[in-house]
This record gives C-alpha cells, structure tokens and sequence, in this order.
C-alpha cells in the first residue's frame, strides 16, 4: 500500500470485476444502439479506458473537463467548462462517465448543460457515489460502488494532481491534506 494511505477501501480486483459487470448492464440497456461515452477529465480517465473495453455495443468516445476542484479536497461550487465535446450531441444516445460524485454540483450543471444541446437520451455512469455529501439531488443512472465520506484517491482520482495512477482505490491520510503543498 501506498505511504500516504490510511487503508485500502476498493482493491483493483473489487473494482474490475464490478466495472466488468457495469459494461454488461450498459450494453443490454443500450442494445441495438450506439452510444457517445463523454468521459470527465481527468478523474474519470481510467474507468473509462476499462468500462469501455467492456462493452459489448459500438462506442464513439469524447471528453469534457470541468473545474470543480482546486488544490484543496473540497468542492467550491463554481462549475466551469475548461474543454467542451468536439461533436454535436444533437440526437445522440449519451452516456456521461464520472469518478465520483460528492455534493452533485458538478453533475448537475452537467446534465443542464448536455440536455439543453437534445440528445437522444442522456444517463449518468459513476464509479464511485458519496452520498452523504450531497447539496442538490441529481439522478446518478449507472453506480459502481456507494463509499462513505472519505476523501480517496487511486484509480484515476487525484489530490493536488498525485496519486491518480494508483491501482486500488485508497482512503488518503489526513496528515497529508494539512501538509503544506509542494
Ligand atoms: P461534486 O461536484 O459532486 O462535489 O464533485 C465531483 C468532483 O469532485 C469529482 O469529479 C472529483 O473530481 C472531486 N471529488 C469529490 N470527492 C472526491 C474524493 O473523495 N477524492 C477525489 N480525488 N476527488 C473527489
């Protein structure tokens, strides 16, 4: 385990075999159809390179990256676009892929946002969901794994842009939150 974990909460295997059966889920529900997956910069970079070889239909992938988070762990509510998609969602089946969703801000001004551009349909996959700390209500559609309040990293997820290469998804220390940046 990494220095700087307090423990592990997700080993690598947990997470595949879960991600494994999300792809399965998302390809009966989209049978027949070809989905546009929108994958949300950086954080949700890794479960997407893995949900997406689990699919059993066609995909086309884009991207978006939002800012939602400083340095700090916590969210400042401001929701800005930092890279929009490079393709018209008009009529389109799209299927947003997150890291985690913690207070929904981010999320929610995302499905408002991507609604108003009329796609076809437009769900919501998260790896992760901290339900505790959520501010506004927004329907998550796909769920990996409900976690509790505990800042975590690996897999993707960062702190102060580290850690995101991690195999397993880890509860950070506390001490290395209160540590001055370097
Ligand atoms: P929300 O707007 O739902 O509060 O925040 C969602 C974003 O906050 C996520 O995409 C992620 O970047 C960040 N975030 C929320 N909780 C955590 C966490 O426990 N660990 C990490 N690394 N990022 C988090």
């Amino acid at each position: 385990m990494h220095q700087d974990a307090e423990r592990v909460l997700l080993t690598e295997e947990q997470v595949l075999a879960r991600v494994r059966r999300l792809g399965e889920e998302i390809s009966r529900d989209y049978a027949g159809k070809e989905l546009l997956v929108v994958g949300i910069l950086k954080g949700a970079v890794i479960f997407m390179a893995d949900l997406v070889r689990c699919l059993t239909i066609p995909a086309r992938l884009d991207f978006m990256a939002l800012s939602s988070y400083g340095v700090s762990s916590r969210s400042s509510g401001v929701v800005r676009i930092l890279k929009d998609l490079e393709q018209d969602i008009t009529g389109l089946d799209v299927l947003v892929v997150e890291d985690i969703v913690d207070t929904g801000l981010t999320l929610n001004y995302l499905r408002e946002n991507l609604c108003t551009r009329d796609p076809a349909s437009l769900k919501v996959c998260t790896l992760l969901d901290k339900p505790e700390r959520r501010k506004v209500a927004v329907a998550v559609d796909y769920n990996g794994f409900t976690i509790p309040d505990e800042f975590v990293v690996g897999y993707g997820l960062d702190y102060n842009g580290r850690y995101r290469n991690l195999r397993d998804i880890l509860v950070l220390k506390r001490e290395v939150y209160t540590r001055p940046a370097a």
